[in-house]
């Protein structure tokens, strides 16, 4: 890719990830998190991989180098990119279910992530996002894709699949994990989520990746 299209990118990642941090469609979650969950990784990549959102198993870097490090090694592929469907952390919470406080104001403090609530540390459990919180920042992870225009999207878990691909059109058909779909000069790869993806399932996609190359 032309050092241009490079500069390009990078001009265009920065504009959406500042629209990311202003963005308030979904105000009930941005009161309890610092900043959304943004892409990271290489900028011309060859492969993407999307999770539902940034769960506690893609928050430890640890993880996250260890399945990078895996499909590096299953595919010989080394631009990678990885993102989220959606970027702010729903959490349940009885603290905040029981004030009955109208402010939209931030309840993390800026210094500690403490509470402001209870001053002790956010004790909100992580949990998955509704289907209005996915629809609402769909856009920014379809223009995400849009401008790194990867050759190999890797879908993890059955809800990024079933919405990523029904986004693109692909209705017709079992999400069954290490299934592919071609769209446009991308080929989208379905597989389990995160926390269970391992060789065995490294390897599924990699062949099918091989049927495909
Ligand atoms: S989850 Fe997405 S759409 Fe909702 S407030 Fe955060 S960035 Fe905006």
């Amino acid at each position: 890719m032309s050092k241009t299209t490079r500069e390009e990118n990078i001009r265009r990642i920065i504009a959406l990830e500042d629209r990311i941090y202003q963005c308030r469609r979904c105000k009930p979650l941005l009161r309890c998190i610092k900043k959304p969950s943004l892409g990271k990784g290489d900028l011309e990549p060859a492969i993407m991989l999307v999770f539902e959102f940034n769960s506690t198993f893609s928050a430890d870097i640890k993880n996250l180098i260890e399945l990078r490090n895996l499909i590096k090694k299953e595919f010989g592929i080394s631009g990678i990119y990885h993102s989220f469907m959606v970027r702010c952390q729903p959490k349940a919470c009885t603290v905040r279910d029981t004030v009955s406080c109208y402010a939209e104001n931030k309840l993390l403090d800026k210094e500690n992530n403490n509470c402001i609530l209870t001053g002790k540390a956010c004790t909100g459990i992580p949990v998955r996002p509704s289907c209005e919180e996915i629809i609402a920042c769909l856009p920014f992870l379809l223009e995400e894709i849009d401008i790194l225009s990867p050759r190999y999207i890797i879908f993890f878990g059955e809800r990024v699949s079933e919405f990523l691909l029904k986004s693109y059109g692909i209705f017709d058909y079992d999400i069954e994990p290490g299934s592919h779909f071609k769209y446009g000069n991308m080929i989208l790869l379905t597989t389990v989520c995160e926390e269970k993806f391992g060789s065995e399932e490294c390897r599924q996609l990699s062949q099918v990746l091989g049927k495909n190359l």
